[in-house]
């Protein structure tokens, strides 16, 4: 079998690769822009395994895409590239509507021309073939205190990105209905783990605390978010994939809610605790509330029960355990994250500040 990720440089599409090559006798085609948030040196552990291709393709250019579903025949698409940060798409959403949507578009338009052709010489393998689109819960919108999103719930994004990965996702269906192009979704809560670009929250504050830094809060920490570690994500995308019914959506979570304060309140103890600094002092000193993000959704939460009951799939991980794991991680992997900080993983320097 061989299967196509798309976004395998990024901080998921890299835990699913490495699942993959692990786990699974597969080929694994990575299809990667390589923008500031892809990085290779995140799949040093499989770069070197026979199964493993890497191919730097846009999804935009369809030319490209279409070369790579002649060139590799792929039983399975795996669609993770996107750009991904609501701070850059409040910036810049060009480029969201550029990869999101554009490049959902271009790839279902050849994945639908290439199973076509297939269905015409190869009709089993075409019945097996099938499109999974890795989406968010951002697509639903904002929670009050109450209720979970779940796979029936409104869809109501408030950000450029996840305006865009809602119209990826319609994008899908259409496919799917129109075409019966066999597609699946999974729509995900806030993922953390290693190899996450530390823009984001987890890394960027595990980081400024190691440093003794500033850490920088929305608000007043009050948002809920719902977090699953990375690998617990990768392994739900695989159970779909292999076990999921084509046109069926699943939410994904680990249905494990906490205010951005606890979380931060928690790396600083775990950072306190695995790399005391008597300069430095209790990390909690450094926390520092800033403006709140415009649009900024007050609470995602997810009922996965669909995921648990029809597929069997639970996490491993609990918050404690994962966060843990992804602290020290982040504290041994010191060459990973100065590569990144310098520009060194892309040959450039980055101006990265403390969002
Ligand atoms: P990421 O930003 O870390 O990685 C995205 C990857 O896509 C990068 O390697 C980048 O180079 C690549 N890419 C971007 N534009 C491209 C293009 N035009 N062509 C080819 N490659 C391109 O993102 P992530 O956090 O790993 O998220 C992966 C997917 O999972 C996204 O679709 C995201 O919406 C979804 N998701 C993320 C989370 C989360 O918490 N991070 C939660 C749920 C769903």
């Amino acid at each position: 079998m061989t299967v196509l990720v798309t976004g395998g440089a990024g901080f998921i599409g890299s835990a699913v690769v490495r699942a993959l090559i692990r786990t699974r006798p597969v080929t694994v085609v990575n299809v990667d822009k390589l923008t500031y948030a892809g990085n290779l040196d995140s799949l040093a552990d499989v770069a070197d395994d026979p199964r493993y291709r890497f191919e730097r393709v846009d999804i935009c250019d369809a030319a490209e895409v279409r070369r790579l579903f002649e060139q590799y025949e792929p039983d399975a698409v795996l669609h993770l590239a996107a750009e991904s940060h609501v701070d850059r798409s409040i910036d810049g959403p060009g480029a969201f509507v550029e990869t999101n949507i554009v490049g959902t578009f271009t790839l279902l338009q050849e994945a639908r021309r290439y199973w076509t052709r297939l269905g015409g010489f190869n009709r089993e393998r075409a019945e097996r073939f099938r499109f999974l689109h890795v989406s968010t819960d951002e697509v639903f919108g904002s929670l009050g205190p109450e209720g979970f999103f779940t796979e029936e719930t409104a869809y109501d994004p408030s950000s450029p990105y996840s305006a865009t990965k809602a119209g990826s996702d319609h994008l899908v269906r259409a496919w799917q209905r129109t075409y019966g192009l066999p597609c699946l979704i999974t729509n995900c809560s806030n993922n953390y783990g290693p190899c996450q670009f530390p823009e984001k929250l987890i890394p960027l504050v595990t980081l400024n605390a190691l440093a003794g830094e500033p850490l920088p809060v929305y608000g007043r920490g009050e948002n809920v978010r719902d977090w699953l570690y990375v690998d617990d994500h990768a392994d739900a995308i695989l159970t779909v994939l292999e076990h999921g019914r084509a046109g069926e959506t699943y939410a994904v979570s680990g249905e494990n809610e906490q205010r951005n304060i606890d979380v931060v309140r928690a790396i600083c103890a775990l950072v306190d605790e695995l790399a005391p600094d008597a300069g430095i002092g209790p990390r909690e000193a450094l926390i520092r509330f800033v403006a709140d993000r415009p649009g900024h959704d007050q609470r995602y939460a997810i009922d996965a029960t669909k995921i648990r009951r029809e597929l069997g799939w639970q996490p491993r991980e609990t918050f404690e355990t994962g966060l843990r794991r992804t602290v020290a991680w982040y504290l041994e992997q010191r060459g990973w994250w100065e590569r990144v900080r310098s520009g060194g993983y892309r040959g450039e320097r980055l101006g990265l500040g403390a969002r």
